[in-house]
């Protein structure tokens, strides 16, 4: 007690100097940067952040309650966890050779990526608007980052992405397919020319897979500096954190060595590993959000005032002529979609909403023609 009373005296005097304050002490980047705003969606229906709207059947969440039960949670989880990159292996039509490395949600892999480029002139390059973790990252990582703006059609600008990795040489490319937030797929012949002018790199983002049923995985094969990261998150699984990228050994045995040695809990492990051994119900889900997706589609479009852009995702960007109006005029009828508007110059007065169940569709439909 005596031994602390002694030190706040002398602290801020000359035998204790002042310690740093944040300012002072934390990194510039870091202190411009303003964290990833979650809202609070207490008693809305929840259309803001591409959650599948169904839970799963009962007798598979049955299931699932017995393997919580004989968990050994009082161990730490399997640091190769092989169950369940067995499961990732045979459900996911993983190519011959190729390695996985699992993440704490696919957030984690962006960053172990990031960290492991990070010379002191590395690039990360990305096109925009898209997902803004890779910018956020980049910025946590101390890398430069580079976005080559999509056209106004949301389109890939071939020739500017070309010139940009021409001029800035990106350790790193990361390109969603689809595209977040704008919902579409790039042009494939177009990524292809990308993958191979790329000197670094190239991650093809599938965080939406499921509702494209596109996919780079194939070319795995043919590409040396190509991989492709997942998610487990948009196809109904978000609360268990798992994300997985997919490339050559040679990379992963390396990035591996940056991923902190129990980044998937136990629980996550053998509840993914369970739900995958269902992957049927995970893509009858999926079928029916595309078939929702349609439906939204053809309501949207059919609205005056309203710009609907074409997705391959579980969500549909739109723009409306005052977005901040209609988003309110949407919370306040108790439905909740993400306000792009202020993101990026390009989606200026762009709403996104996620589909939902048919019901939650059709409350949402009818709060907009209300809110426009
Ligand atoms: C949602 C999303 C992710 C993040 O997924 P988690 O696995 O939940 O971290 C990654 N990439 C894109 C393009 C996304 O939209």
């Amino acid at each position: 007690m005596q031994k602390l009373g002694v030190l706040r005296v002398l602290r801020g005097n000359a035998f204790m100097p002042m310690p740093l304050r944040p300012d002072q002490l934390i990194r510039d980047e870091i202190r411009a940067l303003s964290a990833y705003h979650v809202p609070d969606a207490t008693g809305l229906v929840k259309l803001d952040a591409m959650e599948n709207p169904y839970l799963l059947p009962l007798a598979l969440r049955h299931e699932l309650g017995r393997v919580a039960q004989d968990a050994a949670i009082n161990r730490y989880p399997d640091a190769a966890a092989s169950t369940l990159k067995a499961a990732i292996r045979s459900s996911m039509q993983v190519p011959e050779g190729m390695e996985i490395l699992l993440g704490n949600g696919s957030d984690e892999i962006i960053q172990i990526l990031a960290l492991a480029i990070a010379k002191p002139n590395a690039v990360i390059l990305g096109l925009e608007p898209s997902f803004v973790m890779y910018k956020m990252i980049a910025a946590f990582a101390g890398v430069r980052y580079v976005g080559v703006p999509l056209k106004a059609d949301f389109t890939l600008d071939l020739d500017a992405t070309l010139a940009a990795i021409h001029e800035h040489q990106p350790a790193l490319i990361f390109i969603a397919y689809p595209n977040n937030p704008t919902g579409n797929v790039f042009d494939d012949a177009a990524l292809l020319r990308i993958v191979e002018a790329a000197p670094g790199l190239v991650v093809m983002d599938e965080a939406y897979h499921v509702f494209a049923l596109r996919s780079f995985m194939p070319q795995l094969l043919r590409y040396p500096n190509l991989l492709v990261m997942r998610t487990l998150s948009k196809l109904g699984l978000a609360g268990l954190r798992l994300g997985f990228l997919v490339g050559r050994p040679a990379w992963l045995n390396e990035l591996d060595k940056l991923r902190l040695p129990y980044n998937v809990n136990v629980l996550t492990q053998q509840v993914a590993a369970q739900v995958l051994a269902h992957t049927e119900v995970l893509e009858q889900q999926a079928a029916a959000i595309r078939g929702e997706r349609t439906r939204l589609m053809q309501a949207l479009s059919g609205i005056t005032g309203i710009q609907a852009f074409p997705s391959d995702a579980n969500f549909i960007l739109f723009r409306v002529a005052n977005a901040d109006k209609v988003f309110e005029g949407l919370k306040q009828r108790g439905i909740l979609i993400k306000n792009l508007s202020r993101a990026h110059p390009q989606l200026k007065n762009c709403l996104r909403v996620t589909v939902g169940t048919a019901d939650e569709n059709q409350q949402f439909l009818t709060a907009l023609t209300a809110s426009l």
